[in-house]
């Protein structure tokens, strides 16, 4: 059984069949992506594992419970943590400032804005905070202001602040989507440290097959809301079926 079982799943919008009796298992400690061509329900299926939409049908187990039905901060708690499309980092904060964040809030259930000064002078919060910067590589770059960073490194700084709610779930919603390629990278180079040192499962739908196939260790290949293949990525190159309804040929 996988940590994320999703069984039977469909969701229509109106006319539209966005997914179509799909079923996945995510396997734990692995990086399973979710590729196919735009429209293809991946992000729908993606807002389905966050609570951000309830299917028709079909079931969603993580860990052996139901996440439907459950909020998307129940979903949090629960050990489910996502990366948006575009960085969802506070744009005037420093990196320590916003890293801080996160880790204060893990630590007391919520997050005030005025317990900004406050939490700088917290020990247990600034040595937390600190450590998971260091682990990231972002340690060097603790004052700047977060909106003068690089796309990669703004990246970075967004799962090093995922991370510090201690998921077993990563989820990924094409992280470089819009990077140039020194920062998509950088931002694969990330992934692979955390796959490697950290208890964590990634699922990551990705657009760039570059991406995809530097850290993926199994790919489902969705085409008009329903899984078409799943396999190892040396069995996904080739196949004659992705091929058809990926690239088009
Ligand atoms: P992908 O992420 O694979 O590009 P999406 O999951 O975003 O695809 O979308 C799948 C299909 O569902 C698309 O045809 C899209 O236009 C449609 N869709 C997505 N969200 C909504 C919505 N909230 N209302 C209506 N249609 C939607
Ligand atoms: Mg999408």
């Amino acid at each position: 059984m996988g940590i994320l079982e999703v069984k039977n799943v469909g969701k229509r919008f109106g006319g539209l069949q966005a997914l179509n009796d799909v079923n996945l298992s995510v396997a734990e400690n692995t990086c399973h992506a979710i590729i196919g061509p735009n429209g293809a329900g991946k992000s729908t299926l993606l807002n389905v594992f966050v609570g951000k939409l309830i299917p028709d049908t079909g079931s969603v187990m993580f860990d052996g419970q139901s996440v439907l039905g459950r909020k998307p901060f129940e979903i949090n708690q629960m050990g489910i943590s996502r990366v948006f499309q575009t960085p969802e980092i506070f744009s005037d904060l420093t990196v320590m400032e916003n890293m801080m964040i996160p880790v204060f809030a893990k630590r007391d259930g919520a997050f005030r804005m005025h317990a900004i000064e406050g939490m700088m002078s917290e020990k247990d919060i600034v040595e937390k905070a600190e450590a998971m910067l260091e682990d990231m590589g972002l340690a060097d770059k603790r004052g700047m202001q977060a909106s003068s960073m690089s796309r990669g490194d703004k990246r970075r700084l967004e799962i090093a602040m995922c991370l510090s709610q201690e998921p077993r779930l990563l989820l990924l919603d094409e992280p470089t989507a819009g990077m140039a390629r020194a920062d998509t990278n950088n931002t694969i180079d990330l992934l692979k440290q955390i796959k490697e040192e950290r208890d964590i499962t990634i699922a990551i739908i990705e657009h760039d097959m570059h991406v995809v196939f530097s850290l993926a260790d199994r790919i489902t290949v969705l085409a008009q809301g329903t899984p078409l293949v799943e396999d190892h990525p040396e069995n996904i190159k080739g196949h004659p079926k992705v091929r058809e309804a990926y690239l088009g040929e």
